[in-house]
């Protein structure tokens, strides 16, 4: 799973362009890090494709003035995706599904209490379907063994010679 990324981001823009400098504005960096005077902090998460297999965007958010603070939200959306076990498609889909829907409604992480139960109850949903399609098919197979029972029961009635070849 991705770790994820924080970075600094500022509102300057390009004087020439007036575009955003975004994390290129050269007064975020002292050094090899980050000036801690200038910008907010921000984390970007890669997040697993939608269920029709398309990409989804990377989760991500700023504006914030602590970097222990950025940290971590970063960890607890980690630790939301990784409460599918892991390889589990299915479930890591769905939860990243309520992360996004959360985060438009919102702009904050679903609790971590609800995305647990959802995922029980979604487990437990599936367990039943594989339940009723396991239990389906034993109910064709017995209808089956009962139609063979009845055929040994009741062999068809051999046709009568006919008189001709007497
Ligand atoms: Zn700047």
């Amino acid at each position: 799973m991705s770790r994820g990324t924080t970075f600094k981001q500022c509102g300057c823009r390009d004087e020439s362009t007036g575009r955003l400098l975004g994390r290129t504005c050269p007064k975020l960096r002292r050094g090899n890090g980050w000036s801690p005077a200038h910008g907010t902090w921000y984390y970007q998460l890669e997040l697993p494709p939608r269920a029709d297999g398309t990409r989804r965007p990377p989760l991500r958010r700023g504006g914030f003035t602590a970097k222990h603070d950025v940290g971590t939200e970063l960890d607890q959306a980690r630790d939301l995706l990784a409460i599918a076990a892991p390889g589990d498609t299915e479930t890591v889909i769905r939860i990243a599904d309520a992360i996004t829907a959360s985060m438009r409604d919102t702009r904050t992480l679903p609790d971590p209490e609800q995305v647990r139960k959802a995922d029980a109850a979604g487990r437990q949903a599936a367990c039943r379907r594989r339940l009723a399609r396991g239990m389906a098919g034993r109910q064709e197979e017995a209808a089956a063994r009962d139609r063979a029972q009845l055929r040994r029961a009741h062999p068809p009635v051999p046709q009568a010679p006919s008189r001709a070849y007497r």
